[in-house]
């Protein structure tokens, strides 16, 4: 299993870190190790003095493609869930500067907490999709799919050219605006419309 990452695909957000925008995609990966499941608390580490959240929408991969088509893409996954791109922004800084990968700012224990799922056809529309995240009672983050730059489709037609998915594979879609650093003792709660689909403590 492997944890798909799409960067910069909210405008507002790539605007925030001063970051251009795509032409193409950009993705990154995280380890099966990042994975946080069933609410649990994520251990502030020792090696950032900086982490940010960054709240996306995930898509789960349910069955095996390469070179998928953009019309069929749609095929390729049922459930939608939340979770966090948690982000060592310090060391991420430093990566960028001197052009390094981004494994340890992006693929730690724990970057990658994750809520329950829901299936799509629940959902009205995926593309016009509200999703929010709530610091410690307080909107934080609030976004739209229908305002990202490359959609779903988009997404799984690109990387499926380099990469094979898998079942059980994850792509996180990317963040919009509104990304901050969390601090020990902070409470994330992460909704899609108006249900909540990730409840986890920083410790
Ligand atoms: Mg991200």
């Amino acid at each position: 299993m492997k944890i798909i990452c799409i960067g910069r695909n909210y405008v507002e957000h790539a605007k925030e870190l001063n970051n251009p925008l795509p032409e193409v995609p950009i993705f990154f990966l995280k380890p099966e190790t990042a994975l946080l499941q069933k609410n649990q608390p994520f251990f502030y580490p020792e090696f950032s003095k900086e982490i940010h959240y960054e709240t996306e929408v995930v898509l789960k991969i349910k069955k095996v493609g390469k070179h998928i088509e953009e019309k069929f893409a749609h095929t390729y996954f049922d459930e939608i869930g939340l979770g966090i791109d948690l982000t060592a922004r310090d060391l991420q800084s430093i990566c960028k500067k001197k052009g390094l990968p981004w494994e340890i700012a992006k693929g730690f224990d724990g970057s990658a907490p994750l809520g329950k799922f829901i299936d799509k056809s629940r959902l009205s529309d995926i593309n016009n999709l509200k999703f929010s995240l709530k610091v410690n009672g307080e909107i934080r983050q609030d976004g739209n799919t229908k305002d990202m730059i490359f959609s779903f489709d988009k997404i799984i037609a690109y990387v499926s050219q380099f990469l094979s998915l898998k079942i059980g594979d994850l792509i996180f879609t990317g963040t919009p605006e509104g990304v901050g650093p969390i601090k020990i003792d902070d409470h994330f709660e992460a909704f899609i419309g108006d249900e909540k689909m990730l409840d986890i403590m920083i410790k």
